[in-house]
């Protein structure tokens, strides 16, 4: 559906048109129009599971589908829902008070933290990895164990300790132990954060030095301990470093194809003065000359 039909297809929803009636006006398909029928309900019920208020009130019935378990929400049901709630006063969402409860000396601007993660990577599994963690969807065996599906809540690094999103990011030793060796490997590099605090391995650095390399390196951490933990293996920094390496390749690529290799330099700098890395990153391409980067010489690449 053209975007002009996508508006049209939900202006006529909202407006509580029959799907047939919709369907003809705009002369679309039947798969077509019961799919975004289906959407527009999903919607709603995602808004309403996510920020949970009362609803009703006095002399007021409401009737409670069960699409979640079974059977599928009435249409009329789910757009007394959606009346609802575009009536209703726009409360916190749960997320946030979580983490607002959490750091409750820390003041939050959280649309600054939930654009980081788009202005520090063009990786959209990272991004929705992080906006995944802000919400709190991340999936954990505490999570599992509630709803029945795990018979234990343990970690799965540990095996000790109930595995919450804070414990398997932050507070279980081989998650500390793994930012320990980051820290140390990102002071090699001269980038200094070894006052990384808990909120900003959870919410990330907006506005530190070095932001772009360094919310990045914070988001591919998160994202590989817990593609470690789904995968029932323990993190190394060989594999992390070696991923790392891959990412800074492929975004090596997208600078190419849009020529934008200052950007690139800029973020990726302290990262190619490692000699090491500097060495492998000659292989794919031809040392071109000395650039200046914060009043340091380092090597730029040209790109073949
Ligand atoms: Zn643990």
């Amino acid at each position: 559906m053209t975007l002009e039909e996508v508006l049209q297809f939900s202006y006529r929803w909202c407006q509580d048109l029959d799907q047939a009636q919709i369907r003809h006006e705009l002369g679309l398909n039947p798969n077509t129009g019961v799919d975004w029928d289906c959407f527009c309900r999903e919607v709603c019920e995602m808004e309403l599971f996510e920020n949970s208020v009362k609803i009703g009130g006095e002399s007021k019935v409401v009737q409670i589908g069960e699409s979640k378990f079974g059977k599928r929400i009435n249409k009329a049901v789910s757009k007394a829902i959606y009346k609802e709630l575009r009536n209703r006063v726009i409360s916190t969402p749960s997320a946030q008070k979580k983490y607002n409860s959490c750091f409750v000396n820390d003041t939050f601007d959280w649309s600054e933290i939930y654009s980081l993660p788009h202005r520090v990577t063009s990786d959209t599994k990272l991004r929705e990895f992080q906006f995944k963690l802000l919400n709190r969807y991340l999936v954990t065996n505490d999570f599992l164990n509630k709803i029945g599906v795990l018979p234990s809540p343990a970690c799965s690094f540990c095996g000790k300790e109930s595995e919450s999103l804070e414990h398997i990011f932050i507070s279980c030793h081989y998650a500390k132990d793994f930012w320990a060796e980051v820290i140390k490997w990102l002071y090699n590099l001269k980038v200094d954060v070894k006052n990384i605090s808990n909120r900003e391995i959870l919410l990330g650095m907006p506005g530190c030095e070095d932001e772009f390399f360094v919310n990045h390196v914070i988001l591919i951490t998160k994202h590989y301990l817990y593609s470690c933990r789904c995968k029932n293996t323990y993190p190394l920094v060989n594999v992390f470093t070696a991923r790392l390496k891959k990412i800074q390749d492929l975004e090596l690529l997208i600078a190419k194809s849009k020529n934008n290799l200052s950007n690139y330099t800029a973020k990726w700098g302290k990262f190619l003065r490692n000699t090491d890395l500097l060495f492998t990153y000659l292989k794919y391409s031809a040392l071109d000359s000395f650039h200046t980067y914060q009043g340091e010489h380092i090597w730029v690449c040209r790109v073949l």
